[in-house]
Order: C-alpha cells, then structure tokens, then sequence
C-alpha cells in the first residue's frame, strides 16, 4: 500500500485564500481590518525567521502586522505594559508573544496578562479551560491545524480510534481535546507509557508530538491510518548540511498507512494559516459580529 501524502502546503495556501476573502468582506462591510501584533523580545534568530514569515502571510491575508521589537534585557514590567497598552488598542486584534522568553520574564504571567479575546496562540488559561470544556475558544494553532489536515482525508472522524504521542501544553493536550471533540476515542501516549508501538497500533488516526526524529516506525501504524506528524527535528543531511525530518520514519509510514502529512510541507504550514483563523476569528468576536464556519 502506498499512502496518500497530505499536502499541508497546498491546504494551508488554500486556507488562506479563504481567510484573505473572509478579510476582505470583513472590511468592505464593517470597516475592520484584523490587526496582530507580534511580540519579540530579544534576536534570536530563528524566532526572527518565524516572526518574518509570520508577518508576510499577515500581509498577504490583508490583515495589518504590528511588529514588536524589545530588548533582551526588557523587564517583566515592561512587557506586561507592552501587553496592557496592546489589550486596549482596538485596532489589536490578537497578541502572540514568542516564545521562549528571556529568564527575568515569567511566561505564565505574560500569557495570563493578554486580554483572552486577543489571545490567538490559544495558550491563555481561560482559553485552555473553554477548550478543556468543550466551548468556543481561541484554540491553540498546530494543533488546529493537525486536526484539519485529518479530516482533510476523513471529513468525519467520530468513533475512530485516536492516538497522540505527546502530551505538552502547546501540542499534544489540545490537539486531544480537539479530537475528543471530533468524537474520537483517545488515548495520549508520552515517555511513561508502555509498550507504545502496541498503543500506536490501535490508531485509525496517529498524531506524533514527540520531537524525537523518526522514533515512530512503520510497524506501529496500523495498516490505513491517518498519520500527521507534527515533529520537527534536524539532524545531519548529505555533504556535512543538516535536514528537518519529522517524528515519523516518512518512508516506512508511507508503506502501510492510507495517509501521511509529510515533514517539511505539513502540519508547519498550517500553524501560520491557523494563526490567521485566530486573528479573524478574534477580529470579529471582539467587534460584536458572528463567527463564520
Ligand atoms: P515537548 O518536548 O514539550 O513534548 C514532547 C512530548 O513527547 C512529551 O509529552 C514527552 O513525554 C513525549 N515524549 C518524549 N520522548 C518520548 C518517548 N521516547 N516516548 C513517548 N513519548 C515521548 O514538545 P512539543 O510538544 O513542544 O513539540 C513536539 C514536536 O513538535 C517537536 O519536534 C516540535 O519542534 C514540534 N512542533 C512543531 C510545530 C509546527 O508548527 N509544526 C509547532 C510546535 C511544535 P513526557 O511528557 O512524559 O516528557
């Protein structure tokens, strides 16, 4: 069997496209323009890297970025008035503050200070609880978007078994609770766990949040699964250049299951095109306006 390989670049693209129109009726109707601003404290490059393509996909979707650059000496203080000043801007939509941030800030406390409406990393204790809860909520956004590229092959996955290796606040706790709300059966799977190639076995839909390159083999998948690989991993490549592979051992899980995200060009994609959602989604709750599907 040769699996169907989920193209997380072209449904992240696709997704977005949706979003820029969304956007564009959102303004030409109501006059708003869904703003975020992205909150950086200090230079370490890979999170200016993140921060650029961020701003770019905030651009293309005709929202407005608001680019925060602060020392890497700024104090707790000072950026819980950085948060306070962009919780009453009303042309704020949403607040992402990248993490990690440097010793002397506390990130619980940051995160608990932004204003849960803005709140589009879906990290704000409120917003875990509504999830937790079954609410409407902000949710977290790789794991959104992990949820979308499984129905993306099975638009409904009530009663299927599902498996998440992986049980961090960001990945593998809401992308369960996103699946149970799904109705699916599930099971989270993490370093305490016993006999994990027979727990992954049982899996119609496998999620691995690990960050251990290709740990997860072929023979834990069950034959027909759904397989999305949210792992980012690099290690060394060809000629002395390091390569990002995912959790997933792509070549062995593409043998047996029915379908599998590849690693890059999978769930990476989707985190922006999800963070756009948010930043939509919390434009127009914060003006009044109904969501939209
Ligand atoms: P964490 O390190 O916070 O969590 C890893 C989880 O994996 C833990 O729950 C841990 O278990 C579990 N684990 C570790 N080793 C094993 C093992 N040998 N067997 C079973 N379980 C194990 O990582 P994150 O959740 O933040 O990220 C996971 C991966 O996803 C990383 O590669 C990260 O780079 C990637 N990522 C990708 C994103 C994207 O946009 N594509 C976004 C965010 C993350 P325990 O709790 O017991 O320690």
């Amino acid at each position: 069997m040769t699996a169907t390989i989920i193209d997380g670049k072209t449904i992240a693209a696709q997704l977005r496209g949706k979003i820029a129109t969304d956007v564009a009726h959102l303004n030409a109707a109501h006059g708003i323009v869904p703003g975020i601003a992205v909150v950086l404290v200090g230079a370490d490059p890979a999170s200016e890297v993140y921060v650029r393509t961020k701003a770019k996909a905030v651009a293309e979707a005709g929202m407005r970025a608001i680019d925060k650059k602060l020392p890497v000496t700024t104090s707790e203080a000072e950026l819980l008035a950085l948060i306070a000043a962009l919780n009453a801007d009303p042309a704020v939509h949403g607040i992402l503050v990248q993490l990690p941030l440097p010793p002397q800030i506390d990130s619980h406390r940051i995160i608990s200070a932004i204003d849960p409406g803005k709140d589009v990393d879906g990290f704000h204790p409120l917003n875990v609880g509504r999830l937790a809860s079954g609410l409407p909520t902000l949710a977290p956004c790789t794991p959104l978007g992990c949820v979308m590229l499984a129905k993306s092959v099975r638009p409904s996955l009530a009663g299927l078994e599902a498996v998440v290796i992986g049980r961090s606040n960001i990945v593998g706790k809401p992308v369960a609770q996103l699946l149970l709300m799904e109705n699916a059966t599930v099971t989270v799977a993490h370093s305490k766990t016993h006999d994990l190639p027979a727990v992954c076995r049982r899996a119609d839909i496998l999620v691995a949040a690990i960050g251990r390159p290709e740990m997860v083999r072929g023979d834990w998948i069950k034959p027909g699964a759904i397989v999305i690989d949210v792992g980012i991993n690099r290690v060394p490549g060809k000629e002395g250049k390091s390569k990002i592979v995912g959790d997933v051992a792509f070549a062995e899980a593409a043998q047996v299951a029915g379908a599998v995200t590849p690693v890059p060009g999978g769930v990476g994609p989707m985190t922006i095109a999800c963070l756009l959602l948010n930043t939509l989604r919390a434009a127009r709750a914060l003006n009044g306006l109904p969501a939209l599907n």
